[in-house]
């Protein structure tokens, strides 16, 4: 995955980003991305007469728990070392 560039010119006062929280952020939004896209591609079988649509019942199943999973870590990792970013 390509890194993001960084915005030039914007100053928000803060020295330094926490890498271990962006890239725990990373993973929840990519979590977010992967269930988002499997509802997406469940909505289109339905409509498309799919009957074995409920296949994506274990996808959706196991991309929750990775949401879940990297929130959690996401929190804990905030709260422990205090990088909320204001
Ligand atoms: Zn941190």
């Amino acid at each position: 995955m390509p890194e993001q560039d960084r915005e030039s010119g914007a100053h928000t006062g803060t020295a330094e980003v926490c890498q271990e929280k962006q890239h725990l952020s990373n993973e929840f939004l990519e979590a977010v991305h992967e269930m988002n896209v499997l509802l997406k591609q469940q909505t289109l079988a339905l409509i498309e007469g799919d009957p074995d649509f409920s296949r994506f019942d274990l996808l959706l199943h196991l991309a929750q728990e990775k949401k879940e999973r990297t929130k959690y870590a996401w929190i804990a990792h905030v709260e422990s070392h205090g990088c909320s970013g204001g």
